[in-house]
């Protein structure tokens, strides 16, 4: 059965693969990846690997490799089907069949009725019964203009108002309890939102994802929508589809949606917030796309400042830099703005300094100078401006603590590499590669990409177009018929060049199933080599241009992937060649 790669596409976006494994063996963390014991063969050191950034798996003892279906297939001894079957009730996906919607018909219907439903919202804020609420966002300052771009609407207070209003336009019940804005209840059905001002959320593709609601009275002061297929709190933004639009470079990301409001109210169009957790990896990738800097201004109370030290953690793993204003004296980004105006805080943001700095006035907060003429500060200090990785950067701060304690600038410079060394040993585990540190200890130098083989090149090539898909349509063209010799390279190819061009392709989970259990050892093994991480378009050249040359001089014969008897095989017939040339 050939399922919909929207579905499988969905099914790995939820199957975390390093959730999936570790539910098996015990991962330890290494930079960007993970090792264990390798399940499927017994071994005394790690040599089983997963990488999260393509989530993928291989083991350098057996070899075996693939991705979240694979593992799970090799795992409990399933066929494709039924790890696919094991990893939609994980996650509660339905598998579409002939006769059965299928889950993009059931997005579909859930963006529908969310439409439907913040339209109801929207009305109702403006009937008699909004009265309340309509008040009270009158009292936090917000323009009818603001209420109307944000489509803020208001949740009637009452168990069915939303639930009646829907069936009359035609909603069937079940979507309502799947989209999530009704329960189940002993009494029957009812309205998860009442009594609340409501904040729809909008996707990046401009549709209704799920609600944010406040209360106005009793109950949670913030409900969200629960997670469904459409909405997830770990990825969704709240005001990304505004703020991605803005010409700043850079993001504002507050606590709230009323300091999202109040903030674009004042023009500051690229304020976003996250829908009431943490923020996560995924969130801060996805802010990194559309920005190159994040200002952190989170409420100003304990809570704020944890949160604040815990972005800056997420933030600085994938290199994204942060500012923290002072917004001392008001509790939050919304009630700074009231009072002191949007020119106030932008002089504030642009007053503000680096994560360094932030963390620089607590610990100086935290060890008063007069009690030991600022040794414990020093100490602190060069702690923090060690996690800089630049060392200009580093040298700077070195610079500025100098002169103020008048110590010696090598001598400070000396403590803060000390407290690098000490962090990195203590965070062995945690390191994040970075790409040029990678380049410098495998950069691959012509003379040796010269000595690769033909096969060794076809792999270092697919590898690249995997990670880099936009290649396959980029020199895809110019590539000859039986262009790869490899018969496991020429078959991930041709999946590669199908999904691509489809435009359904996503990583390793569009490939399983499809191609070959070596071919996807293969293809996982290569994948993992760091020196791709880095590479140019010459690389790209560089292996066409080799491949091709060696299929020219070569009689190809895929000496590694045959099995013995055609190895044996092979060599006879070589041996046969060399006689015949003798005589
Ligand atoms: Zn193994």
């Amino acid at each position: 059965m050939a399922l919909p790669q929207g579905f499988i596409e969905e099914l790995h976006e939820k199957n975390d693969i390093v959730e999936i494994v570790s539910s098996h063996v015990e991962l330890k963390r290494f930079g960007r990846l993970y090792r264990a014991l390798c399940p499927f063969h017994s071994e005394k050191t790690a040599s089983f690997t997963v990488y999260p950034d393509t989530q993928s798996f291989y083991c350098f003892g057996c070899g075996v490799g693939g991705d979240v279906i694979t593992f799970v297939m090799k795992q409990e001894n399933f066929d494709y089907m039924a790890a696919v079957r094991f990893l939609s009730e994980r996650v509660g996906l339905l598998i579409p069949d002939d006769d059965g919607e299928d889950e993009s018909h059931r997005r579909r219907k859930i963006y529908d009725a969310n439409k439907k439903a913040a339209r109801f919202f929207y009305s109702s804020l403006n009937s008699d019964e909004g009265r309340g609420a309509r008040g009270y966002l009158r009292k936090r300052g917000l323009a009818d203009s603001t209420i109307k771009r944000f489509g803020i609407g208001y949740a009637p207070s009452g168990w069915r108002n939303l639930y009646e209003a829907m069936l009359s336009q035609g909603l069937n019940e079940e979507v309502l309890f799947y989209s999530g804005l009704c329960g189940k209840g002993k009494k029957g059905p009812y309205d998860i939102f009442r009594n609340r001002i409501i904040f729809p959320i909008i996707d990046l593709s401009g549709n209704v994802a799920g609600f944010g609601g406040r209360s106005m009275g009793e109950g949670a002061k913030y409900i969200n929508t629960s997670e469904t297929s459409v909405f997830r709190k770990r990825r969704n933004l709240y005001a990304l589809n505004i703020a991605r639009k803005s010409s700043e470079r850079s993001m504002i990301l507050v606590e709230g949606y009323m300091d999202v409001i109040s903030l674009h109210q004042e023009g500051l169009d690229n304020a976003i917030a996250t829908l009431g957790t943490a923020i996560t990896p995924e969130q801060a990738r996805i802010i990194s796309k559309y920005s190159d800097e994040v200002v952190l201004a989170y409420d100003t109370d304990g809570a704020g400042k944890s949160a604040t030290n815990k972005a800056i953690a997420v933030f600085r793993k994938i290199g994204m830099p942060t500012r923290i204003p002072d917004l001392s004296g008001s509790k939050d980004p919304d009630e700074f703005i009231k009072e002191y105006g949007a020119e106030s805080f932008k002089i504030r943001i642009s007053k503000s300094g680096s994560s360094i700095d932030y963390e620089l006035s607590k610990a100086r907060e935290n060890n008063p100078v007069e009690l030991d003429s600022g040794v414990a500060f020093l100490r602190e200090a060069t702690a923090i401006i060690s996690s800089s990785d630049l060392k200009a950067e580093r040298e700077i701060y070195a610079g500025k603590l100098s002169e103020e304690f008048n110590v010696d600038k090598n001598t400070i410079m000396t403590m803060i590499e000390r407290a690098g060394r000490k962090r990195y040993k203590r965070n062995s585990e945690e390191v994040v590669f970075k790409a040029s540190d990678i380049k410098k200890r495998f950069d691959f130098s012509s003379s040796m990409k010269m000595q690769l083989g033909s096969v060794a090149s076809e792999q270092r090539l697919i590898s690249l177009f995997f990670l880099n898909p936009d290649l396959v349509k980029e020199y895809g063209k110019e590539l000859e018929e039986n262009f790869f010799k490899s018969k496991y390279v020429s078959e991930i190819y041709e999946e590669l060049k199908k999904s691509v061009e489809s435009g359904s392709f996503f990583g390793i989970g569009s490939l399983s199933g499809k191609i070959s259990e070596d071919a996807m050892n293969m293809l996982t093994k290569s994948i993992s080599e760091p020196e791709l991480i880095n590479f140019s378009r010459e690389d790209v050249e560089f292996y066409i241009e080799r491949i091709r040359t060696l299929n020219n001089k070569l009689d190809f014969t895929d000496v590694i992937e045959m099995d013995s008897n055609e190895l044996r095989d092979h060599l006879e017939s070589k041996r046969n060649e060399v006689k015949e040339g003798n005589e």
